[in-house]
């Protein structure tokens, strides 16, 4: 049931091993010059750490301050012992870019491997990874859990989906790692295909890289007739491998061997109490190369309280309720685009796609959605859509507490994009 040693550890196995790598982690983080001058700013000397709290007497790092040190200012190593790079898929200004060593990428490699034997998938699965190779994390960061696992593994990459189809068939594959709006997307097209995607092997699909709901993972499961399983990374943190959900299907563990997990205020960085929403901080405990320390990701989620029936003690976090950074306001009124999917997908007449448009009319902010119906529903009954448009409308504005304008378009007539989705566009700043 357990891949690893450690995936079965107790608190007390978990925390004596955190602080050992804590400070084994600041100690190669001092060789880095981000990391020593900081140090010597702040007048931190790593020795003088001795517990798990001690952590906070460390500042923040930020996603600006990996760019000011663009592109090796973290490095702990020299260039010449660094074997492979990885760059986030931010979408405004300079990368951000993250160095590997060997021995770092075999303990991702084997944290990752972690993560899909825990939700049953064995050697003697076939796999299939249909996210983007190249410099994001999700190609090659899965492809080696895969194959350290000892599963014969497909590198499709993302697109082209009649070839993936195909390749599903062909090959059998009973596993796959899919981004969420991908698979909506690719559901359509099996459809098309004149297949039933249910009719597909897949059993387990590894699901994330972006975030999702707990309706749209229904609706996966239902439409293909599969086990969806949330998974979650970030390049800083190497990338998935960092928190996955086990068979219980509630909240993700966080490998607690491999990094430290705080969630702080994100105004104030102060640690919220256990169980409330705020934003990830997060340690790296087995990274040579690159060390980083107390990294704000941006994302939001919660600790769940409670141990988890499957027996690990590692601690869960929630799906992440989107990033600080994704948060509308409008009309003074805050909104995560992730409370309006979840009101859509649960809507039998929606399909599987949306956008979210933001205009300024006059003075007033304007919040418009446009929901992709499915075939069936979209026909040319006027009075029909027109109780269905005010139907969505009145669901949206009970949870987002502003009126939007909703239309109703067809399937597959919003623009998908090929890696993550793009939920939100933005034309306030265009137009004052
Ligand atoms: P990147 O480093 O470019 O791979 O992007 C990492 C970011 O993707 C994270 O910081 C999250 O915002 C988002 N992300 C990754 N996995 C998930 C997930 N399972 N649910 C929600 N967001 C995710
Ligand atoms: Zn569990």
């Amino acid at each position: 049931m357990f891949y690893d040693d450690a995936e079965k550890w107790s608190r007390q196995e978990i925390e004596k091993a955190q602080v050992q790598r804590l400070r084994r982690t600041l100690a190669r983080a001092a060789g880095s010059r981000f990391y020593g001058d900081l140090f010597r700013a702040k007048a931190i000397d790593p020795d003088t750490i001795h517990t798990l709290d001690d952590v906070r007497r460390i500042p923040f790092t930020t996603k600006a301050d990996l760019r000011a040190a663009y592109p090796d200012g973290l490095l702990a190593m020299p260039v010449k012992d660094m074997v492979r790079m990885h760059v986030s898929s931010g979408t405004t200004g300079a990368p951000t870019v993250i160095y590997h060593t060997k021995n770092d990428l075999s303990w991702w490699a084997s944290l990752m491997a972690r993560c899909m034997y825990m939700v049953g998938i064995r050697p003697t699965d076939v796999f299939q990874n249909m996210s983007g190779y190249g410099l994001f994390t999700g190609g090659l960061g899965i492809h080696y859990g895969a194959e350290r696992l000892g599963c014969l593994t497909i590198p499709a990459g993302a697109g082209n989906s009649m070839r993936q189809i195909k390749l599903i068939t062909d090959f059998h594959v009973t596993a796959v790692h899919i981004i969420p709006s991908y698979a909506m997307h690719l559901a359509n097209v099996v459809r098309e295909m004149g297949m039933d995607p249910k009719d597909l092997p897949i059993r387990f699909a590894l699901v994330g890289a972006e975030p999702y709901t707990e309706e749209s993972r229904r609706r996966l499961e239902a439409l293909y007739d599969m086990k969806v399983y949330n998974s979650y990374g970030l390049s800083e943190m190497n990338g998935p491998g960092v928190a996955f959900e086990c068979p219980e299907q509630h909240g993700m563990h966080l490998w607690e061997d491999a990094y430290i997990a705080e969630i702080v205020d994100p105004e104030t960085g102060d640690p919220v109490p256990d169980g409330e929403l705020g934003e990830l901080v997060m340690t790296t405990l087995g990274r040579e190369g690159m060390p980083i320390i107390r990294y704000r990701t941006r994302d939001l989620t919660r600790f769940l309280p409670g141990p988890c029936p499957c027996g690990r003690v590692h601690r869960r976090i929630d799906r992440i309720a989107g990033r600080c950074d994704d948060m509308i306001i409008i009309k003074g009124v805050n909104i995560y685009p992730m409370q309006v999917e979840a009101i859509l997908m649960a809507m039998p007449e929606v399909g599987q796609n949306y956008l979210i448009e933001l205009d300024r009319v006059g003075d007033m902010d304007q919040i418009k959605v446009k929901v992709e119906l499915k075939d069936e529903y979209f026909v040319e009954d006027m009075r029909a859509l027109t109780a269905l448009q005010k139907r969505i409308t009145a669901r949206l504005r009970d949870e987002i507490l502003v009126t939007p304008k909703v239309e109703l378009v067809e399937a597959k007539s919003l623009p998908r994009a090929e890696g993550k989705a793009k939920r939100v566009v933005d034309n306030r700043g265009a137009m004052s």
